[in-house]
């Protein structure tokens, strides 16, 4: 029913590549099929997934052009060592999300508590969905699908019911994170303040992934 409803929804796969997984040790092994698993029900979400129906047709963007969402057990990097939240394969229409490094997650979770670490790793995801998404219409053009990602993320933040509270401080979060690059989350005085949202959304952040 729903994938009828949501035509992205039945495209989703969890992938991993196993000739990868045997060089990783189990607990990490552990570590990344839960994140995977979480982020593959995030993106499912309905609220989330009507959003999207939205955004396509907004710009016109047929779901047929998307073949496959690869929601990856394994994070990447580039050769400078960032990480990357996702590719969109334009021609075959395939679309891979990838996760935060577990040495990531713990330090994120240490600092800010388990409940912003899962709207965070959620909410990432979805940003780098809608990104990715944005691809397949302005393919090379990077700025154009930034600023539209930005766009629409915010929107969909301000979508969310009785969170308008929390919403913005999400949209800083994945923005201003993905800006600054760094591994872990900036301990310099001037982003402060994000700290301080990422600590209020973890307060408030309860009843976001139910
Ligand atoms: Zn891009």
């Amino acid at each position: 029913m729903l994938e009828k409803t949501f035509p992205l929804s039945s495209k989703m796969r969890i992938n991993a590549d196993h000739e990868k997984l045997e060089n990783v040790s189990q607990s990490h092994i552990k570590f990344y099929l839960k994140y995977s698993s979480f982020v593959f029900r995030a993106l499912k979400k309905p609220s989330f997934q009507k959003f999207l129906n939205w955004m396509l047709k907004k710009e016109k963007i047929e779901a047929q052009t998307v073949r496959v969402v690869h929601v990856k057990v394994l994070p990447l990097r580039r050769k400078n060592g960032k990480g990357i939240a996702g590719k969109c394969d334009t021609a075959r229409g395939r679309i891979q999300i990838y996760p935060k490094t577990m040495k990531f997650c713990q330090v994120f979770k240490q600092k800010f508590g388990r409940n912003s670490l899962l709207v965070y790793a959620g909410n990432r995801a979805r940003a780098a969905l809608i990104h990715e998404l944005l691809h397949l219409k302005y393919s090379a053009d990077e700025k154009t699908v930034r600023e539209l990602a930005q766009n629409y993320f915010f929107i969909f933040t301000q979508k969310q019911p009785a969170q308008s509270s929390k919403a913005l401080s999400i949209y800083k979060m994945i923005f201003n994170a993905k800006v600054s690059g760094k591994k872990s989350p900036p301990s310099g005085s001037t982003k402060s303040s994000i700290r301080l949202e990422l600590n209020r959304t973890c307060l408030r952040a309860s009843g976001v992934f139910k």
